[in-house]
């Protein structure tokens, strides 16, 4: 008997301190709980989680932006692919790596050069600096968008949630308002306004799991 044990190598960048930081994940490991990959400095961790409908879900911190990029692919596409990268959405850097050891590897450093010679460019010295810079660039109309893109995501995931139980089929309103983006759900009304003023102000909701309306 052959035990069929599908497994990849699975990789990101901390954002912290530019260290790789790669693990094999198995089937059994997912199928087990969430995975989730530390760096050794202790300052970002990446998420990888099964989900009902066999896809993988990845939470990847971004060397570039302040907040994680959300994820999801397929079982097949996360352990049959020899390689598959994602990239951060604004800059196009690929922050996730996943599928065979070696090229996984090479890919790892192939950014690393890529994001070394960006550096030396702006002359950065290192990729807290690097994390640090982007940050303060991220201009208000950036947050808006910013904070758009995560609702969107959030809605797709079914991380949003209202008074409507949770198998009931819900549509979300977003609308744009100056203090903030203000999310309602159309059929029970519930709401929660965002807000978009700054990195800072948008900070806490960035970095949640879902939004809970009121
Ligand atoms: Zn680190
Ligand atoms: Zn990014
Ligand atoms: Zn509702």
């Amino acid at each position: 008997m052959v035990l069929n044990t599908k497994q990849t190598t699975l990789a990101y960048r901390c954002p912290h301190c530019g260290a790789a930081v790669m693990t094999a994940v198995n089937l059994f490991h997912l199928k087990g709980s969430l995975v989730r990959l530390k760096c050794e400095c202790g300052n970002s961790s990446m998420d990888a989680e099964l989900s009902g409908d066999g896809k993988v879900r990845l939470k990847v911190p971004c060397i570039i932006c302040p907040t994680p990029h959300r994820f999801t692919v397929s079982e097949k596409v996360f352990f049959e692919s020899e390689l598959f990268v994602m990239p951060c959405p604004y800059s196009d850097v690929n922050i996730c790596v996943m599928g065979e050891t070696n090229h996984v590897k090479a890919e790892l450093s192939r950014t690393e050069l890529e994001l070394l010679d960006l550096m030396e460019k702006n002359g950065i010295s290192d990729f807290e600096a690097l994390h640090r810079e982007a940050e303060a660039q991220f201009t208000d109309p950036q947050v808006l968008e910013i904070v758009l893109f995560v609702i969107r995501d959030l809605d797709e995931d079914g991380r949003i949630k209202c008074r409507c139980a949770d198998d009931e089929e819900r549509e979300y309103d977003a609308e744009v308002l100056p203090e903030g983006v203000k999310v309602t759900c159309k059929k029970c009304g519930a709401s929660k306004i965002v807000p978009t003023n700054s990195l800072l102000d948008a900070h806490e909701f960035l970095n949640c799991d879902a939004l809970e309306l009121e």
